[in-house]
């Protein structure tokens, strides 16, 4: 099974054969990125799948969302912009996320996309978060990126750096939102093996962006 570690290192499968999404078209009646929420609990590989379609792809851009937690071990210098929790509620507070979100204690928020983002905007949320994106604008495509089951997990969160007990809040914390999630019509990937997955969340992604027939 393939790892999904945060710090998986970020190559694209051999075996990929993706139609770029600048190729792909898009619907007519869209003005701004496509945008593709990946939710899921920590663990589950939701930053390697990122990562990797947008090193293969340059029309595909990630969102890189403001935290309060302090920063782990594996986290990559441009996981999030790390601040303290004033700096995170002065922004907040005029505007400055499309969504926000307290997690285990910590403030996560995503910046208002910028003109500078491609024809697809991955944003790596929670399904709280996801459920704010998708009021604002119902075409979101929304994944849920799970692990096959939650022995698996634990020993993810445990491999990764979480202490026993932050795992055991996570695995709780990815039962609740694996019900939120089907609930608010989230597709769900499962991440058995990472270049089966990144297949298809990259095929799920060209046909959102494939303009439908009108016939
Ligand atoms: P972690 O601490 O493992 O990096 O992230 C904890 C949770 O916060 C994950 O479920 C992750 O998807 C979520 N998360 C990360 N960034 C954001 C964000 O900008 N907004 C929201 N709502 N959740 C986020």
């Amino acid at each position: 099974m393939a790892s999904a570690s945060n710090s998986a290192p970020i190559c694209w499968p051999a075996s990929a054969d993706l139609t770029p999404v600048s190729e792909a078209g898009r619907p007519a009646d869209r003005d701004g990125p496509l945008v593709v929420v990946l939710s899921g609990p920590g663990g589950a590989g939701k930053g390697t799948i990122a990562r990797s379609l947008a090193a293969a792809d340059d029309s595909i851009s990630l969102s890189v969302s403001w935290t309060s937690r302090d920063r782990r071990a594996d986290d990559d210098d441009d996981a999030y912009v790390f601040v303290d929790r004033a700096a995170f509620e002065t922004r907040r507070d005029t505007g400055g996320f499309i969504e926000w979100n307290e997690f285990l204690g910590c403030y996560y928020g995503t910046p208002v996309p910028s003109a500078a983002d491609g024809s697809v905007l991955l944003l790596e949320i929670d399904v709280a978060g996801g459920r704010q994106v998708l009021r604002a604008d119902p075409d979101v495509l929304c994944l849920f990126v799970d692990v096959p089951d939650n022995d698996e997990l634990r020993r993810r969160l445990i491999d990764r750096g979480d202490g026993a007990e932050r795992a055991d809040a996570r695995i709780i914390e990815a039962t609740r939102e694996r019900a939120e999630a089907a609930d608010l019509g989230y597709l769900t990937v499962v991440n058995d093996d990472l270049d089966r997955v990144v297949h298809e969340v990259a095929s799920l992604i060209a046909t959102r962006l494939t303009p439908k027939s009108p016939y």
